[in-house]
């Protein structure tokens, strides 16, 4: 009889509990289980590569389960900063991107948490495709235990800025954060993680009261609504006012401090003005502003705003006691900026 693959459970979407059960019921004795399950987290997802187990396990593994179904489809190195980019390949020919990151501290790995996405932002690669469907618990691991087994080091942090909103995928990206932490697993501390939303302002409050103390990003991108509603659609479900009154409440309930995202376009979120207005609103509250030069995207009318505007929107923020830093651009070579190579590649095959 064929099997048919997508009947196959996947390893990777269970605790160890349920994955302990499910090799038990196969037959086998529960240490058997705790080496599948340390083979998985240490970035070996191929059956026939745990070579501490029978030949013949090794077979009915592979016939009985998934584990994760992520392939490397393309890797790029940046010549310029040894960035690496991956365009990986899922069970059902979709395709995502990640972005590995070296840093003085350790490398870090962007990941994304859903086919396309349905925020709309104007200004974004991925937004134009529309989303296609949600990563799973196993995908988003498999992603991350992918590149590290690639990479052959270990991953210190991790941020949630690749391809989609990751809180439209709330509950697989909470589970997945939650299970890279465990010490059984890749031990990765909730400070090393970042997740940045576009601004969902009802998972934003759930969020603060998880009670992991994961970094949160806002792509804010705007001083105002006038403006954030020319770029983001989102902020036509939630003001302005309502967003930054969640970021105030998630800071008072985490003590943490937030990180605007603030990627700036010539002309349309740039100016002095804009600055002034920004520095008025953030003034006070626990917060860091990264300011980002739009990355150009083909097909895309914006623009970076010059050096000059930079420098200019950064005294601004700094005259009003805000954190500020300009992000440095990584991996320019290899378009290493969200979504860009996935719509690159789509693009060939299909018109958008
Ligand atoms: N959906 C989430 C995370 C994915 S995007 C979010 O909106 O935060 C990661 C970051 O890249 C966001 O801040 C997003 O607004 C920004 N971004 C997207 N396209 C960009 C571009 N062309 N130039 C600069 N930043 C961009």
């Amino acid at each position: 009889m064929e099997v048919i693959e997508t009947e196959k459970r996947d390893l990777l979407d269970m605790s160890f509990k349920e994955l302990n059960e499910a090799i038990t019921k196969l037959g086998y004795p529960a240490y058997r289980a705790k080496q599948i399950y340390e083979w998985l987290y240490s970035g070996v997802l191929d059956f026939s590569q745990m070579n501490n187990l029978p030949k013949d396990m090794r077979a009915k593994l592979e016939e009985s389960f998934t584990t994760g179904r992520v392939k490397i489809a393309q890797r790029l190195v940046s010549k310029v900063d040894q960035t690496r980019k991956y365009l990986l390949e899922l069970g059902d020919r979709n395709i995502v991107e990640s972005v590995l990151m070296k840093y003085h501290y350790g490398y870090s790995v962007c990941l994304s948490t859903q086919v396309g996405c349905r925020m709309g932002c104007k200004f974004c690669a991925s937004a134009s495709l529309g989303l296609i469907r949600n990563l799973t618990i196993a995908e988003l691991l498999a992603q991350l235990l992918t590149i590290r087994h690639d990479l052959g080091q270990r991953i210190s942090h991790v941020v949630l800025m690749g391809i989609g909103e990751p809180f439209d995928n709330y509950d697989n990206v909470i589970e997945f954060l939650k299970r890279i932490n465990r010490e059984d697993t890749l031990n990765i501390s909730y400070r090393k993680m970042t997740v940045s939303t576009c601004g969902i302002v009802p998972k934003i409050l759930e969020f603060a009261r998880e009670g992991i103390p994961v970094n949160l990003s806002i792509s804010l991108h705007a001083p105002n609504d006038e403006v954030r509603r020319r770029t983001m659609p989102v902020a036509k479900s939630w003001n302005f006012d309502e967003l930054l009154s969640a970021c105030k409440e998630y800071t008072r309930l985490t003590s943490r401090r937030i990180t605007y995202e603030y990627s700036l376009i010539e002309n349309v979120n740039d100016s002095q003005e804009h600055a002034e207005i920004l520095a008025k609103k953030l003034k006070g509250t626990l917060c860091h502003v990264n300011l980002i030069p739009v990355n150009a995207v083909k097909g895309i009318d914006f623009k970076k705003s010059s050096r000059q505007r930079i420098e200019t929107f950064k005294e601004v923020l700094d005259k009003y006691g805000i954190a500020v830093t300009v992000r440095r651009e990584l991996g320019s070579d290899i378009m290493a900026a969200c979504g860009q190579l996935r719509r690159n590649n789509l693009t060939k095959t299909r018109k958008v």
